[in-house]
C-alpha cells in the first residue's frame, strides 16, 4: 500500500487542479479494493527521485440534504481519517472563510498530521496571503499556485519529510 495523502478544503479552493499538478495525467485510478468509497478521486503522485504516494481529492461528495457546510465538514472528516498525511487547501485570494473554520475543526478532531497549503498565490503577495491564516495555527505552511505550478516541487519535498 502507498502512503496516503488526503486533499481536504471546501470547494473551489484548487483541490482538483492541485491533484491533477500532483498526479499529472498518466497516472491511473488505484484503490479499487472494497470498502473503499468510490466518491473521491484517487490518483498516484510519482515525483521524480521520489517514493510514490497516493493522492485522494475530496470534491467528489455530493451533500444536498445536509448544505454545503456539513457536506464539506464530512469529507474532510473521512478523508482525514484514513490519511497518512492531510494537505488543507484554502484559497490565497479569498483568505480564511467560515468553511475554512468548519473544516479545520473537523481536522483538529481527526488529528492526522497536516500541512496547510495557501493556494492561487500566484501574482499576489504571498506572505500577505500566508498571513492571513496565521490564527489557524499551522507551524507548517507552504504557498503554492497549482494552476501555475508554482511552489510544487517545495510542496512535494514538505509531503516526503512526512510521509
Ligand atoms: P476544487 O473545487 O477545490 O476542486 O477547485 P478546482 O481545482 O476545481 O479550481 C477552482 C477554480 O480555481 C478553477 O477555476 C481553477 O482554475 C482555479 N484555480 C485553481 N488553482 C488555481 C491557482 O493556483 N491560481 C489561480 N489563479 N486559480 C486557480
Ligand atoms: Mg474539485
Amino acid at each position: 500500500m502507498l502512503p496516503l495523502v488526503a486533499l481536504v478544503g471546501r470547494p473551489n479552493v484548487g483541490k482538483s487542479t492541485l491533484f491533477n499538478a500532483l498526479t499529472r495525467t498518466r497516472d491511473a485510478l488505484v484503490h479499487d479494493q472494497p470498502g473503499v468509497t468510490r466518491d473521491r478521486n484517487y490518483g498516484v503522485a510519482r515525483p521524480e527521485g521520489m517514493r510514490p504516494f497516493a493522492v485522494v481529492d475530496t470534491g467528489g461528495i455530493a451533500g444536498e440534504d445536509e448544505g454545503l457546510a456539513g457536506a464539506t465538514a464530512r469529507q474532510a472528516r473521512a478523508a482525514a481519517e484514513e490519511a497518512d498525511l492531510v494537505l488543507f487547501i484554502v484559497d490565497g485570494r479569498e483568505g480564511p472563510s467560515a468553511l475554512d473554520d468548519d473544516i479545520l475543526r473537523w481536522l483538529r478532531k481527526a488529528a492526522r498530521p497536516t500541512l496547510l497549503v495557501v493556494n492561487k498565490t500566484d501574482g499576489i503577495d504571498v506572505r500577505a496571503a500566508i498571513a492571513e491564516f496565521a490564527r489557524y495555527g499551522f507551524e507548517d505552511v507552504i504557498a503554492v499556485s497549482s494552476a501555475h505550478r508554482q511552489g510544487i516541487d517545495e510542496l512535494l519535498e514538505d509531503v516526503m519529510k512526512r510521509l
